[in-house]
């Protein structure tokens, strides 16, 4: 059978799924990988390690599936690590700072508040009009600037043109076409929008980011559409060689794409350890002042992007765990939905999970978490319902900053990721942010959405809409409760977000 390779480079792990042309899954591996954290903050990959398992990965899902004849690969990975290696050895000259790392938050701090470059707590300012970022630790730039200042002899081999960068997604397709002989040096603009170096206007890169964080362009990928037939896989790849490498989206970005949300307000919401929201805004290039990060979406053709407003929460599923492993209030994450159901509301409960500060939109580093409204009528079950209910506050809470900034109301969400299986926790989604909330079929939307890509870009799928065509629901969930309630509930989850603002602070 024909199929596409789609390669899934996350954080913790690396997966190949091979899709059939109906869309679905039909056989996958998936290994794991070291977390290196050398001290407090600081967070590495090995690259090298992290190409051997996407090799593994991949040759065992096509053993899985003899008859599997891939017709192309498309690639999408966790963003914003970095690695920089010697085009002629091929070697990584480090540890690849990971997206978690925040080695770099002095650097960030002293940059937020030099002249030309402040930046507003809604994060504000030049970089925000540029790269649509704001100025953090979460972002390339800063991290390369760092490698290239302390990784003896760094600076002067990248000017010579001695050294690569790429994100994870440039590293593994310049290894699949052949690496030391011949590699293909790309990246899409998905993920050098996250770099802090690309311009989302023009999506080239800008002289004047790359002036001020030290960087050479000689060292820089060509930015190629997210679709398109880059090149093909060396012999020793682990699929052969000649398969075309036809599709490379950032992760978040690759699941808006596999839940088929193609249309301006379609919005996607991936529930795992964080939260990940994304709207489609088409054309429109929304500058947030509330909080939200600007971000292409997708691009089909060079110099031309589909446009997202994205939002990440620090604790989504990981509030769940929190339960889990701090508490023990839970055996398991699943147990939560059994709990909610005995429940049948918070009790007047409300769950701040700013254990680590609150990301989107409010970007309070010094929040930290709280229960409030508790009584002596409160039980567990009524804190796990308020935890459930902590996901679905926070979804609403950068559903309300995309609306203020895109002018864009949200009907129907789509979701994914591994709390989505909660039931309990989708109705009280769709009551809570008053839209309908959309399940699929297919749940591994990242990995769909890079192979939806190569699959476009080859003719395995003949246009957009065949593949909105392939996209299947499995479940709608309708808002029940009335707006009068809804507002109601939502006031007194504002309530506790302030109290728990700036609690860190002096
Ligand atoms: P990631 O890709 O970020 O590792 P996953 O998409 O695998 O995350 O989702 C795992 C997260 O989802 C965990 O944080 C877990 O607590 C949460 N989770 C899994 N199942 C449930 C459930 N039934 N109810 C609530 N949360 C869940």
């Amino acid at each position: 059978m024909d199929c596409v390779i789609a390669l899934d480079q996350g954080t913790t792990s690396t997966r190949a799924i091979l899709f059939g042309e109906d869309g679905l899954p039909y056989a996958q591996h998936q290994q794991a990988h070291a977390q290196i954290t050398p001290k407090p903050g600081w967070v590495e990959h090995d690259a090298s390690e992290i190409w051997f398992c996407a090799q593994n990965v991949v040759r065992a899902a096509l053993d899985a599936r003899p008859s599997a004849r891939p017709v192309a690969i498309g690639i999408t990975n966790q963003r914003e690590t970095v690695v920089v290696w010697d085009r002629k050895t091929g070697e990584p000259i480090c540890n690849a700072p990971v997206w978690q790392c925040t080695r770099t938050q002095d650097f960030c701090a002293r940059w937020q508040s030099m002249p030309g470059w402040e930046q507003t707590p809604a994060g504000c300012g030049r970089v925000k009009d540029k790269t649509g970022l704001l100025i953090n630790t979460y972002f390339s730039g800063t991290k390369l600037r760092w490698i290239l200042n302390e990784v003896p002899g760094a600076m002067e081999r990248a000017r010579r043109g001695d050294l690569l960068f790429g994100n994870i997604d440039t590293w593994l397709i310049w290894n699949l076409t052949g690496g030391v002989n011949g590699g293909l040096h790309i990246t899409d603009a998905t993920n050098a929008s996250r770099t802090l170096l690309m311009n989302i206007e023009t999506l080239d890169w800008d002289d004047e980011m790359l002036d001020f964080l030290g960087v050479p362009r000689c060292m820089l990928p060509s930015i190629e559409p997210s679709s398109s037939v880059y090149g093909k896989t060396a012999k020793n790849a682990p699929c052969g060689g000649g398969v075309p490498i036809a599709g490379d989206l950032g992760d978040q970005q690759a699941a808006l794409f596999g839940q088929a949300c193609f249309g301006p307000g379609m919005v996607k919401n991936t529930y795992g350890t964080g939260l990940f929201i994304l709207l489609n805004t088409g054309s429109l290039r929304a500058a947030s002042k509330n909080g939200l990060i600007t971000t292409p979406a997708y691009s089909l053709k060079r110099g031309e992007c589909v446009y997202a407003l994205e939002g990440s929460v620090a604790m989504g599923g990981a509030t769940i765990q929190w339960l889990r492993d701090s508490l023990r209030l839970i055996d398991g994450a699943e147990d939560t939905e059994y709990y909610a159901g005995k429940a049948g509301d918070s009790g007047g409960v409300y769950f701040v999970p700013a254990f680590s500060g609150l990301f989107a939109p409010h970007w309070d580093m010094d929040a930290r978490g709280a229960v409030l409204g508790l009584t002596r009528y409160a039980r567990k079950e009524h804190l796990v319902y308020a935890a459930l209910e902590s996901i679905c506050y926070q979804t609403r809470d950068v559903l309300e900053a995309m609306r203020k900034d895109s002018g864009i109301a949200v009907s129907a969400m789509k979701v994914d990721g591994g709390a989505v299986g909660n039931g309990a926790l989708m109705q009280m989604q769709a009551d809570i942010a008053g839209c309908h909330v959309i399940r699929p079929v297919v749940r591994e939307t990242t990995a769909l959405g890079a192979a939806y890509a190569a699959g476009l870009a080859v003719g395995f799928w003949d246009s957009m809409d065949s593949l909105r065509l392939l996209w299947k629901k499995e479940r709608d969930f309708a808002p029940q409760i009335h707006p009068s309630e809804r507002e109601k509930k939502y006031r007194g989850w504002q309530k506790a977000v302030s109290k728990s603002k700036g609690w860190a602070g002096d």
